[in-house]
């Protein structure tokens, strides 16, 4: 394994997958640990850690892959809807550091357990916070 990167390993064939599609570019594969049925993992074939540091073109290819896989997903399971999620860093729960995207296909109306714990935003603390972030 040329760089230590499990990600880059199943790219470039060394480490198997579960293969969905690939081409040049992007690769998409089974998640082992899946959250649900056909859950997918889409990465670019090289390595970049995560949406910061992927470039624009490549990123704009992946997602219009994602898209594309997503759809497929959908019809060929077929499920009723599905997640697209994203971890950038440890404290996102990142843990494989090439960046990709998941597809979790969902089932039935339930929604289930991919759960942000909301709370209720406070008026001043949201504007300020605004004011603050602002681009
Ligand atoms: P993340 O937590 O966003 O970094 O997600 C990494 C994902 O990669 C997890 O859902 C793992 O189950 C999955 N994973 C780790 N190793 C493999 C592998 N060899 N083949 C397929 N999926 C993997
Ligand atoms: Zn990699």
């Amino acid at each position: 394994m040329k760089n230590d990167c499990i990600f880059c390993a199943i790219a470039a064939g060394e480490i198997p997958s579960f293969k969905v599609c690939e081409d040049d570019l992007v690769l998409a594969y089974l998640d082992i640990n899946p959250f649900s049925e056909g859950h997918t993992l889409v990465i670019p074939k090289n390595h970049y850690t995560g949406l910061l540091d992927t470039p624009a073109d490549v990123l704009k290819e992946i997602i219009l892959r994602v898209q594309k896989v997503a759809a497929h997903l959908k019809a060929a399971l077929p499920c009723d809807g599905f997640n697209v999620l994203q971890n950038n860093g440890a404290a996102a729960g990142q843990t494989v550091p090439h960046v990709h995207f998941h597809i979790v296909p969902r089932y039935g109306a339930g929604g289930g357990e991919i759960a942000f714990a909301n709370h209720e935003g406070k008026m001043d603390a949201l504007a300020a916070l605004a004011e603050r972030i602002r681009m």
